[in-house]
C-alpha cells in the first residue's frame, strides 16, 4: 500500500513550498487510495514553536489536506531514536564521539590549510580510538559510520539517477549528546517505523538523501522510493520571499482567498495535465502522478492565482461566501444583524471581485454609510439631475420593491426631466453608495431595501439643496 507523509519543521508558518509538497504527497496517496501521514519534526528545539505547529495544522486543515495518522512529533519518540542508534553501535555501524567542539574545529582549521575539504576525520571510530580513554565529563554524540568505499545511487522518481561517491560523505552526528536526534536520522527512523512508501519532499534535501539511503542500508531496510520536488521562484528567478506576495499560507486565507483555488493553483506549481489550468480537486487526484512533476523550479505567479480565485468566487455559492465575508466585514465595524441579507449581496458583488476581502470592501455601503467625496458631488449632482432625483424619490415611495420596477421608476423620471438614464443612475448611485464604480445601480437599491434608500436621498438631496 502506497504510504507518504508530510514532515515540516514547525520554526515558521507553512509555506507555499511546503503546501505544495504536502499536497503533492496528499494526492499521491489518495489516488492509490494509500495513507497520508503528518509528522511534525520538531527536533530543533531552539526554533520550533507551539505556534507555528499550530499555524502548520490550520493550514493543512484550511487546505483540506486531511491526513490519515498523526500528527506524529518526533521530541515525543527520542527512546525509540536512542534505542536504533544504540543497535547500530552494537551491531558496529554507528560510534559514540567525544571530540568537543573546539578539537572538531581545530582538526576543520588543519584540513583546511592542507587544501583539503573539511570533513570529521574518523577520530573516534572504533579502530582509531583503540586504548584512549573517553575525556571525563564529556557526554558523547553517536556518528553514523559511513561506508569508506562505494557510491550511493539514488533513483529520484523527478530527477532521475543522482550517484553520490561514499568518500564525499563522513560520518554524520545521528544522535546529538543531548539524546535529540539529527534531521537525517530521526527522518530514517521515522520513515521506517511509519512504513513510508514514497518519500516526496523539496529538492532542498537532495543532498540528505544518500545519507539516508547509507542509514536505510545499515538498518537492512528496503528503501522507499523518492521524489525530490524542484523549488518555487518569483516570477523574476529568485527564490521566493516576501518581496513576491505573501509566503504564508494562511496569509491567502486572511487576504480572502478560497481554499480551492489556492491548491489548484499549488498544483500547478510544477506539475501538470496537458493544458488543464482549472481543475477540482477531486480531479487532480485521478489524475496526479509523480511523473508529472517538472524538473525545474515552478515560478509563483500571484496574478494567476488570484485569476483562479476570482474564477472560484464565482463558482461557490452565495451563503458561502456570505459566511466567509461576514468577519472582514465585523472587522469593518459594520453591523450585519441591522441590515440586509448578506448572501444575495454576496452573490451581486462576486462576479466583480478576485476575493472576500475585497467582496466585503465592496458590501460596505450596504451596512454604513458611506458619503461621497466633494469631487464626486461636484461632478455628479447637477441642478437637472437633482430636480429628476427628486422626482424619483416621490415615485419610490409608492413603487414596488424590485428590480424592474425601480429601473422604471428611474426611466420614468429621467423621460420626465429630459434627461438621459445615466443622468439619474448615477448621481443616485452616488448618492447612495458614496461610490460612482458599484453594480448596477436597480438592483443594489433591491437589496438596500426602500427606507434605506429613501433616507439616503432624502438626505444627499437636502445637503446638496442647503
Ligand atoms: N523536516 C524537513 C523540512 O521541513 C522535511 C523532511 C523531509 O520531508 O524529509 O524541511
Amino acid at each position: 500500500m502506497v504510504r507518504t507523509r508530510f514532515a515540516p519543521s514547525p520554526t515558521g508558518y507553512l509555506h507555499l513550498g511546503g503546501a505544495r509538497t504536502a499536497l503533492f504527497s496528499w494526492a499521491y496517496a489518495r489516488k492509490h487510495g494509500g495513507k497520508f501521514i503528518l509528522r511534525i519534526e520538531d527536533t530543533d528545539r531552539e526554533r520550533s514553536t507551539e505556534v507555528s505547529t499550530q499555524a502548520i495544522l490550520d493550514a493543512m486543515d484550511w487546505l483540506g489536506l486531511d491526513y490519515d495518522e498523526g500528527p506524529f512529533y518526533q521530541m515525543k519518540r527520542l527512546a525509540r531514536y536512542a534505542e536504533i542508534a544504540e543497535q547500530l553501535v552494537r551491531d558496529g555501524k554507528a560510534y559514540y564521539c567525544y571530540a568537543s567542539r573546539d578539537e572538531l574545529e581545530a582538526m576543520r582549521e588543519a584540513q583546511r590549510a592542507r587544501g583539503e575539504k573539511p570533513r570529521y576525520d574518523g577520530r573516534w571510530r572504533p579502530e582509531n580510538a583503540r586504548g584512549r580513554t573517553p575525556p571525563a565529563g564529556v557526554e558523547p554524540v553517536i556518528r553514523f559510520r559511513n561506508p569508506e568505499e562505494g557510491e550511493v545511487v539514488m533513483d529520484d522518481l523527478v530527477k532521475g539517477t543522482v550517484i553520490v561517491a561514499n568518500t564525499e560523505l563522513d560520518d554524520l552526528v545521528i544522535v546529538r549528546a543531548d539524546g535529540v536526534p539529527t534531521y537525517n536520522f530521526g527522518v530514517v527512523v521515522d520513515d521506517l517505523d511509519m512504513d513510508i512508501t514514497h518519500v516526496i519532499r523539496g529538492d532542498d534535501h537532495v543532498n540528505n538523501t544518500p545519507r539516508q539511503i547509507n542509514i536505510f542500508k545499515a538498518l537492512g531496510a528496503a528503501l522507499p522510493k523518492f521524489a525530490h520536488v524542484p523549488m518555487i521562484l518569483g516570477a523574476d528567478g529568485e527564490r521566493l520571499s516576501k518581496r513576491h506576495g505573501a509566503v504564508s499560507v494562511m496569509q491567502y486565507f486572511d487576504d480572502g482567498y478560497l481554499p480551492e483555488a489556492m491548491l489548484n493553483y499549488l498544483a500547478r506549481l510544477g506539475w501538470s495535465h496537458g493544458d488543464d489550468e482549472v481543475f477540482s480537486k477531486e480531479q487532480m487526484v485521478e489524475w496526479f502522478e509523480l511523473d508529472h512533476i517538472s524538473r525545474s523550479a515552478a515560478r509563483f505567479d500571484p496574478q494567476k492565482l488570484l485569476w483562479l480565485n476570482a474564477h472560484y468566487l464565482k463558482a461557490s455559492d452565495d451563503a458561502r461566501l456570505a459566511d466567509l465575508a461576514r468577519p472582514f466585514l465585523d472587522k469593518d465595524g459594520c453591523d450585519l444583524s441591522r441590515g440586509p441579507a448578506l448572501g444575495p449581496i454576496a452573490g451581486l458583488l462576486k462576479e466583480r471581485v478576485s476575493t472576500i476581502g475585497e467582496l466585503a470592501d465592496a458590501a460596505v455601503y450596504f451596512y454604513r454609510r458611506l458619503h461621497p467625496s466633494a469631487e464626486l458631488r461636484a461632478q455628479h449632482y447637477t441642478a437637472e439631475s437633482l430636480a429628476a432625483l427628486g422626482t424619483l424619490a416621490g415615485t419610490l415611495k409608492g413603487a414596488e420593491w424590485n428590480k424592474a420596477a425601480i429601473s422604471a421608476a428611474m426611466k420614468a423620471a429621467a423621460e420626465a426631466h429630459g434627461l438621459k438614464m445615466p443622468k439619474v443612475a448615477m448621481p443616485l448611485r452616488v448618492m447612495v453608495t458614496g461610490s460612482s464604480q458599484t453594480p448596477s445601480i436597480d438592483a443594489i437599491l433591491e437589496l438596500l431595501g426602500r427606507d434605506e434608500t429613501l433616507q439616503r436621498m432624502k438626505e444627499e438631496l437636502s445637503q446638496a439643496a442647503g
